[in-house]
C-alpha cells in the first residue's frame, strides 16, 4: 500500500548517529521519524564485545543498539522498518521514497547511513568475523594483548592499523600483494623502524584457520602471487585493512562529497552542501569511525536541524 507521511525531521539510519539524533530531535519536540534501513542498529550489531562506549565497561554490540533504539523510542521518536531507495533534496519539503511504498516528506533530513569496511570476500573471513577477524584496530586491538596478529592491506589504513596494533601484539605481520606500500612516507618510515612488524610482500590472504568450539582464529594461510607458494602464519587476530566505503548511494550525486565519497559537512557542524540536510556519523567521518563519535555527531545533527527549522519559522 502506498501512502505519504510528513515529518519535521526525517532521520535515515539506525546506528549510533541515527538513534542519538532520534533522542535529541524528540526531546526538541520535533516528532522525528527514523527509518532503520537494511541493518537495524547499524554496524555494531555485527560485533560482540564493545569496551569503549562510555557507561559500559563491556556490552555486546547488538545489546547496546537495542538500548539506543529503546531510548530513542522512549523519548518519542517513531522508528520505522523501511529502506529509503530514493531521496530528493532539490526542493523543500524533501522527499524520500521507501521500499515499503511509503513516501516520506520532511522539512529537514538527517543522514546517518554509515559506512562499510571493505572485506576480501573469503568464506573463512566471514566465518571468523567478530571471533578473531576484524576491520577495526581501534575497536578490537585491545583483545589481542601479547598475541600475534596479521594485518592485510598496503595503504595508509593498513600501515596505521599495523602500527597501532604493536601497542598490544607481540608481533604484527603485514601481508601485502605488492612489494610497495601505498601509504604516506612518514608512516612507512615508522613501520620500517618498528621491530614488532614484519612485512610479507607479494602475498594474499588465502584462508583464515581456527577452531569451531570455541570459534576462534589460530592462523592464516597466505599465497605468494608470483610463485603460488603457500605460507602458514600462526596468529590470534586478523585485521582486514583494505579501506572503507561510505553508504552515500542516496546523495552521491546531490551533495558535496570528498575523500572517496564521504559527505562534506561544514567545519564544526553537520550542515551539508544543501541547507536543511544534515549528515552525521561514519557517512561523514573518514578519520575516527567510532560509535561514540557517531553518537556525538547525531546529537549535533539534531541540534543543527532544530536551529534550522526555528530559523524557517522566523
Ligand atoms: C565489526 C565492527 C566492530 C566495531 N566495534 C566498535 C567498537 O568496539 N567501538 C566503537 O566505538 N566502534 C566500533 N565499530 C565502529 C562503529 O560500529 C561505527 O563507527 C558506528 O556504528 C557508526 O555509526 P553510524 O550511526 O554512523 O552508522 P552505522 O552503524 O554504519 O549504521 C548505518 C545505518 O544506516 C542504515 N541505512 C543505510 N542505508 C540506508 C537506507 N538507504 N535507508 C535507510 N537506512 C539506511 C543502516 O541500516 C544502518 O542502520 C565497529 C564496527 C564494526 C564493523
Amino acid at each position: 500500500m502506498s501512502d505519504t507521511r510528513h515529518t519535521k525531521v526525517l532521520i535515515i539510519g539506525s546506528g549510533p548517529a541515527g538513534y542519538t539524533a532520534g533522542v535529541y530531535a524528540s526531546r526538541a519536540m520535533l516528532e522525528p521519524i527514523l527509518v532503520q534501513g537494511i541493518e537495524p542498529g547499524g554496524q555494531l550489531t555485527t560485533t560482540t564485545e564493545v569496551e569503549n562506549y562510555p557507561g559500559f565497561t563491556e556490552v555486546q554490540g547488538p545489546d547496546l543498539m537495542v538500548k539506543m533504539q529503546e531510548h530513542a523510542q522512549a523519548m518519542g521518536c517513531e522508528i520505522i522498518g523501511d529502506i529509503i531507495s530514493d531521496l530528493d533534496v532539490s526542493k523543500r519539503p524533501f522527499t524520500a521514497k521507501g521500499d515499503s511504498g511509503t513516501t516520506y516528506t520532511a522539512d529537514a533530513v538527517i543522514l546517518a547511513t554509515g559506512a562499510r569496511a571493505k572485506w576480501l570476500g573469503l568464506e573463512s573471513e566471514e566465518k571468523f568475523k567478530g571471533f578473531g577477524v576484524s576491520a577495526c584496530a581501534t575497536c578490537d586491538g585491545f583483545f589481542y594483548r601479547g598475541q600475534e596478529i596479521v594485518v592485510v592491506g598496503g595503504g595508509n589504513t593498513a600501515v596505521e592499523e599495523a602500527l597501532f596494533l604493536t601497542n598490544f601484539a607481540s608481533k604484527v605481520t603485514l601481508i601485502h600483494r605488492r612489494d610497495e606500500l601505498r601509504a604516506e612516507r612518514i608512516l612507512i618510515n615508522r613501520l620500517e623502524k618498528n621491530e614488532k612488524i614484519e612485512t610479507l610482500w607479494f602475498n594474499t590472504l588465502e584462508e583464515v584457520t581456527g577452531t569451531d568450539t570455541p570459534l576462534g582464529v589460530e592462523g592464516v594461510v597466505t599465497k605468494n602471487v608470483k610463485t603460488g607458494e603457500l605460507t602458514e602464519i600462526p596468529c590470534k587476530g586478523v585485521f582486514i585493512a583494505i579501506g572503507h566505503a561510505p553508504a552515500n548511494e542516496l546523495v552521491k550525486d546531490t551533495l558535496e562529497t570528498h575523500m572517496g565519497g564521504y559527505v562534506v559537512t561544514k567545519p564544526g557542524s553537520t550542515e551539508t552542501s544543501v541547507p536543511g540536510v544534515f549528515a552525521a556519523g561514519d557517512l561523514t567521518d573518514h578519520t575516527y569511525r567510532q560509535a561514540v563519535t557517531s553518537a556525538g555527531m547525531g546529537c549535533m545533527a539534531a541540534l543543527d536541524a532544530e536551529r534550522f527549522l526555528a530559523e524557517q519559522d522566523d
